[in-house]
């Protein structure tokens, strides 16, 4: 448990946090983010020895050289990569290795001594955790350093239940996972007092001397007192409280004791049922909408994935067309079909239609969400800017304004999506201008743009 100490401060937009980090990354995306600053980047330059290392430019390079020395080698003797939790479980014992486990005077705590959980995991992962034992010893090589297989499986059960999974610059892709001892002491709470984001560093600073390190931020959310203790959430809000507990279970390990867990605080909002003019749907209908939704939402997923996007849609609209007056906007299974419809149709390009669907899905989001939640922000942010798109100025513009006041605190006001937010508020607020000083001119302005043409002036 971390508290605050009296006159110690955690203010949003100053204070930050730093951990040690110990990173690596999925495969599949080895060529198109850089291994250093976790930003996805077109024309990397490869790592010439191992040629699976990949940097944006010299400073990435040699800011990661200590952490990838070793790794550079090993993957050289094996001659193939293995998996990202065999890479960061070495990295993990070559860092141990050579500095005993605590890297600088702000660790808190060793690696080796987190929690492990190996006793509780499920014989599956049990299968799991045996083939990546065997593929680390036959990758690890520090010297004469040897471990026993059961303390390699302790690492990857520290992983496995400490891990943390970062995200690229714009916060849209998972990149890698990380372990931050000090992270890891910072307890759970459903409705937390903290966030933590990972920043990528200054991105204008890149090629000069003051290429800043990317790191873990814990920031805090609004006041705290000292004393009180400073908490995370571990999952995603809008779950009901015995799907979070169930969830945390599974992958942490631990029962969720919340308040909002305890009390089950808007549950009753999450499951509601529509009430218009006093008239309120029965028993049977809310369960025949909610059983209906279920089995479609499983649909429209198959559909994602097949990548079938007019079938999601035509799914979309028989679940909104069945849950219409029966389920309540904030209803869980109502806002996860409204947020695949604006995401599938702005991707389709029809944005007057995503507008509709995802100006709905924030209504109801803003309701549960804590509201300096930073997937309210992200949300609200997708929400203005296809808004933006479909022409309508106004609603566009305040939606934006709301997400950067979110991730001013949430991610902080060097963090690349809260500038692209910045820069976005700026130009949304010269079209609002323009678009009030005169509408036919905007629309005209507006379409020329859009199709790309040279603009024609009306005056
Ligand atoms: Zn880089
Ligand atoms: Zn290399
Ligand atoms: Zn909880």
């Amino acid at each position: 448990m971390i508290c605050l100490e009296q006159g110690q401060k955690l203010a949003p937009f100053t204070s930050q946090m730093l951990f040690l980090c110990f990173v690596c990354f999925p495969f599949s995306l080895a060529t198109q983010v850089c291994h250093s600053c976790f930003r996805h980047q077109a024309n990397l330059h490869r790592c010439a020895q191992c040629k699976f290392a990949h940097y944006c430019d010299r400073t990435c390079q040699t800011a990661c050289w200590d952490e990838h020395k070793q790794e550079c080698g090993a993957i050289r003797k094996i001659s193939k990569v293995p998996s990202e939790n065999v890479r960061l479980a070495a990295r993990v014992l070559w860092r141990i290795y050579k500095d005993t486990g605590i890297v600088s005077d702000s660790q808190l705590i060793s690696v080796d001594q987190l929690q492990d959980h190996v006793a509780d995991l499920p014989e599956e992962d049990l299968k799991q955790l045996k083939t990546d034992v065997h593929t680390f010893l036959e990758y690890w090589s520090c010297g004469r350093q040897q471990h026993s297989a059961d303390y390699i499986s302790h690492i990857f059960g520290i992983i496995k239940c400490n891990g943390f999974t970062l995200s690229d610059q714009r916060g849209l892709q998972a990149v890698g996972v990380g372990l931050f001892p000090n992270l890891c002491l910072v307890n759970h709470d459903c409705w937390p007092n903290c966030t933590v984001i990972l920043n990528h560093g200054n991105q204008a600073a890149v090629s000069s001397a003051l290429h800043s390190q990317r790191r873990i931020e814990l920031r805090a959310l609004g006041k705290i007192s000292a004393g009180q203790e400073l908490t995370v959430s571990y999952v995603d809000f809008l779950n009901l409280s015995a799907d979070r507990q169930r969830k945390l279970k599974e992958r942490f390990h631990f029962e969720c004791s919340c308040e909002h867990c305890s009390q089950h605080i808007k549950d009753d909002l999450m499951m509601a049922a529509a009430e218009s003019e006093g008239n309120k749907p029965s028993a049977d209908q809310v369960k025949e909408a909610t059983a209906f939704s279920k089995d479609c939402l499983e649909k429209i997923e198959r559909s994602r994935i097949e990548k079938d996007y007019h079938q999601v849609m035509k799914l979309c609209c028989e679940c909104l067309e069945k849950q219409g007056n029966v389920l309540a906007d904030t209803n869980l299974y109502k806002l996860r079909v409204l947020s695949v419809a604006s995401e599938v149709l702005s991707y389709l390009q029809s944005f007057p239609d995503a507008a509709n669907y995802a100006r709905r899905m924030v209504e109801g989001y803003t309701k549960l969400y804590h509201p300096s939640n930073a997937q309210l922000g992200m949300a609200i942010m997708r929400a203005g800017v296809i808004h933006w798109h479909a022409g309508q100025i106004e609603v566009g513009h305040s939606m934006i304004c709301k997400a950067y006041a979110i991730l001013l605190i949430t991610h902080g006001p060097n963090h690349a999506i809260t500038r692209d937010l910045e820069s976005m508020r700026m130009q949304t607020e010269m079209e609002l201008k323009m678009f009030k000083q005169n509408e036919c001119e905007y629309h005209t302005m507006r379409d020329a743009a859009l199709k790309n043409q040279p603009m024609v002036s009306s005056s």
